[in-house]
């Protein structure tokens, strides 16, 4: 067997040529691509306007600076990449780390009653763990109860869907944001977007992507002005053609991400049920439709194995299987520690942190590969 990674992007010739026709074009950065990239993400997730911008980093960062301002205390989730929390960090804001559900996402409930006893607190950073949604309704309340800004961090989520509200189309949010990571769903290699349905927020973005630059047609031709002080954030065409033609086949992509979260579902279930007892792999959710699965998260209490997780990875590796871990909690970083950060009380991450551990899952995992993860995990645990 050849080694089988947590996670890996599909590249198919349509893709290989749609690139080499924009090298062959006139504008390899800012041309038309961009544009067109930006209106099919519109038109997949609903938001009215997109910014797709140079990594998912820089659209967080871009976020931050037109949702918050210094000083501002944000809540956010130890259980996602460490650029959720430092985007806060850029704009000299205050990430505050709230634990997480029993599904991997930041608990709302606990954010609701922080937001009771502080009325100060500006805005929740939410992010949909794995692929699976923000509870929506909840969502909601928060915003139309406490005034607070809701950014929805849908790195993962893409494709994913709560009833009829699509990830990323700012439903009850200001601002969400995708990355396109070859480890993601779609890829541009590099790249990243934020979504929005205020106007006023897109214009602030557009003109930050590129030095908070403005350029109207009432100016001299070659006349620009600078307004606020921005970055270079751009995408370049040859990513957003990538980007289109990863899009359009971003539904069949999801579709197999299905199929293997489905079969792993049934394994572990077939396993505990034959064991008449708790399955020593847990499925960290099972399949209801709500999740686009950028990961397959399951959770096996080790205290009760022979085996650390430590020599689970180790093991796996030499059986050419990739494991990975989602996530260490942001808030025991060195760099976190050092800001004063660790002692949150976060019960549920603590525990979450100990068993969980991330399985193979893209669109290219064959049957086979999938049977030969499954089989060996259990060989391992056993
Ligand atoms: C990947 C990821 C990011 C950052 O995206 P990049 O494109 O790698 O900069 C941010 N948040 C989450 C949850 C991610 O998984």
């Amino acid at each position: 067997m050849n080694f089988i990674p947590y996670g890996k992007q599909t590249i198919e010739q349509s893709d290989i040529d749609s690139v080499v026709e924009v090298l062959k074009s006139d504008f390899l950065t800012t041309g038309p691509k961009v544009k067109e990239f930006e209106n099919a993400l519109s038109s997949y997730c609903g938001a009215k306007y997109v910014i797709a911008v140079s990594n998912g980093t820089a659209a967080l960062h871009l976020a931050s600076l037109v949702l918050l301002n210094e000083g501002d205390k944000v809540l956010t989730t130890p259980n996602s990449f460490l650029a959720t929390a430092n985007s806060i960090l850029y704009v000299g804001a205050k990430p505050v780390f709230v634990d997480i559900k029993e599904d991997g996402n930041i608990d709302l409930d606990v954010c609701e009653e922080m937001l009771k006893k502080d009325s100060t607190i500006k805005a929740i950073y939410a992010v949909a763990f794995s692929g699976n949604m923000i509870n929506q309704s909840k969502l909601k309340y928060l915003k139309e109860t406490y005034g607070v800004t809701i950014l929805e961090d849908c790195a993962h989520a893409i494709g994913a869907k709560e009833g009829e509200i699509k990830a990323g189309s700012c439903t009850n949010s200001d601002i969400s944001i995708f990355s396109f990571h070859p480890v993601k769903h779609l890829t541009t290699a590099e790249g990243g977007a934020i979504t929005t349905n205020s106007k006023k927020l897109y214009e602030k973005l557009l003109s930050l992507r590129t030095h908070g630059m403005v350029k109207t047609s009432s100016m001299k031709p070659w006349e620009y002005e600078m307004h606020q002080l921005g970055f270079n954030y751009r995408i370049t065409d040859l990513q957003c053609a990538l980007g289109i033609s990863q899009l359009s086949k971003l539904d069949s992509f999801i579709h197999r991400r299905f199929e293997i979260a489905k079969k792993y579902d049934e394994a572990f279930l077939k396993e505990s049920a034959k064991r008449k007892e708790n399955s020593i792999i847990k499925p960290l959710y099972i399949f209801d439709g709500t999740s686009s699965y950028h990961l397959y998260v399951v959770l096996v209490d080790f205290t009760k194995l022979n085996i650390s997780k430590e020599e689970l990875f180790l093991k796996m590796k030499e059986k050419n299987v990739g494991l990975q871990l989602h996530y260490i909690p942001i808030n025991k970083q060195p760099y976190y520690r050092q800001l004063g950060y660790e002692s949150e009380n976060t019960p549920v991450m603590n525990r979450y942190y100990e068993e969980c551990f991330s399985l193979p899952i893209y669109p290219l995992l064959s049957n086979e590969e999938q049977e030969y993860v499954i089989n060996t995990l259990f060989e391992v645990l056993k």
